[in-house]
């Protein structure tokens, strides 16, 4: 078995076949199939016509996901999903032993399983797919070929100021459409100097207990999850199970978010931009902040901002995050959406002095976080003290300071050393202040979370 398309040898036991037309795009499907008692692994292969990539650049063709539900169900939350691969793995295991990531390794139940089904894209041919299943192969896993390993060096960087932690909210491994291990990402954002990562595989936690906490001479690992509908992402960080993504209606997904932060995860929705893919919701309420930095600052990011910012004048209380959204740190494949470095950009938090993923947490929660370009800054601290705003600086000279509150611009000041600060009065009638740095060029180069007044 590779993951690289290759059919089973053997030939299969089930094959599942059938057709998508355009009125099935963006719907999954469950497609049902029996398997008797006494089985071990299931090792299942699908392919589909005029294949196109996923990427939401890329039309005219189709684009299938997969995943799949064992007999004990298909609703939420069920402990009956064993896994979802989008379209980035065209063969997969599960067995009682072990699985293909992002899959779930467990007893093989006889009864009736569901390969679940996602026309994402559907091109003018109708989309027409073959599932083929083997009952028990026995296969042996596949090793793990770890590229990074050993004790990873950190950089020399610029100190924080005490008690924040800079780090990557958004990366993707094996466990979904990533190309490396969770080791080997933890790794990298180590070589990059963070002291946090936020592990958000898509439509899975399977990657959690790969990663396991961190920390030490790696990052701590907030975990999360990538949830993954057809109409935008959201992430959840601080939960452990996968939330619902195959119903792509507005009224859904923002059920859904609701639910994850009621169980105490944090939510953000990302990549509010074109080709993020955007976000289709601009009426869906329910998340605590936004990703309003996605990869490099020039990739678009200023959408991100504004549908922040239009957020935040119309008084909802949102928090600014970051992430790289990192895939790809081996591949030369091109992945002109992602960046391939931990870190770009970075979220800072004050995380109050603690040193795990609870104290980040928190320290989101109360919006105490700032984006920069890089791990190495420039870092940005917006406080408010006795009726004055308060703003710090390290390693922004040569930039512009801007202070916004709901009616634009409230003042601009030029930083002009390597360690400067600045006062002025409280805005009178905004009910916000946010920070912004921005270069001659007008890339913003690093952005707070507001401060709200009144
Ligand atoms: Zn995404």
């Amino acid at each position: 078995m590779t993951e690289s398309g290759q059919p089973f040898p053997g030939g299969p036991d089930l094959v599942l076949e059938g057709r998508f037309g355009s009125a099935d795009e963006r719907r999954y499907h469950l497609v049902p199939f029996s398997v008797p008692p006494g089985c071990r692994q299931l090792a299942i292969a699908y392919s589909y016509t005029d294949r196109i990539d996923s990427d939401p650049l890329a039309g005219g063709g189709n684009t299938l996901d997969i995943g799949l539900f064992d007999p004990r169900g298909t609703e939420t939350g069920t402990p009956g999903f064993r896994g979802w691969s989008g379209s980035h793995k065209d063969a997969f295991v599960v067995g009682q032993d072990w699985a293909t990531p992002p899959y779930a390794a467990g007893p093989i139940a006889d009864g009736t399983w569901n390969v679940l089904l996602g026309p994402y894209k559907v091109g003018p041919r109708g989309c027409e797919y073959r599932v083929e299943i083997r009952l028990d192969p026995c296969l042996p896993p596949l090793e793990r070929d770890l590229v990074r390993t050993g004790v990873p060096v950190r950089p020399v960087l610029p100190q924080a100021r005490d008690g924040w932690l800079r780090g990557d909210l958004h990366c993707h491994t094996r466990y979904s459409d990533g190309d490396s291990w969770p080791s080997e990402m933890l790794h990298a954002a180590a070589e990059a100097g963070l002291d946090f990562l936020g592990a958000t595989d898509h439509n899975n936690v399977a990657h959690h207990a790969d990663y396991g906490p961190g920390g030490g001479p790696l990052p701590i690992v907030v975990p999360g999850v990538e949830v993954t509908t057809y109409g935008g992402h959201w992430n959840a960080w601080g939960t452990d199970r996968w939330w619902e993504f195959r119903d792509p209606d507005a009224a859904a997904v923002e059920r859904a978010m609701r639910e994850a932060a009621a169980s105490g995860a944090f939510v953000s929705v990302n990549h509010a931009k074109p080709f993020g893919p955007p976000w289709e919701y601009p009426t869906a309420r329910g998340f605590h902040a936004v990703e309003v930095w996605n990869g490099s600052w020039v990739g678009l990011n200023s959408v991100a901002l504004t549908f922040w910012e239009d957020r935040l004048r119309a008084g909802e209380r949102l928090v600014a995050v970051g992430g790289s959204d990192t895939h790809l740190l081996r591949s030369d494949d091109p992945d002109v959406r992602h960046s391939r470095a931990p870190g770009n950009p970075t979220t800072w938090v004050d995380a109050g002095g603690g040193a795990d993923a609870t104290a980040i947490l928190r320290g989101m929660r109360e919006g105490r976080t700032f984006v920069s370009a890089s791990p190495a800054g420039p870092q940005l601290y917006l406080d408010e003290a006795d009726g004055q705003i308060l703003v710090a600086v390290e390693d922004g000279a040569g930039t512009a300071l801007l202070l916004i509150g709901d009616n634009g611009t409230i003042d601009a000041r030029s930083v002009d050393s390597a360690s400067w600060s600045t006062s002025c009065a409280l805005p009178g009638s905004s009910g916000y202040v946010r920070a912004q740095l921005v270069r001659p060029t007008g890339e913003v180069v690093a952005l707070t979370s507001p401060i709200w007044l009144g």
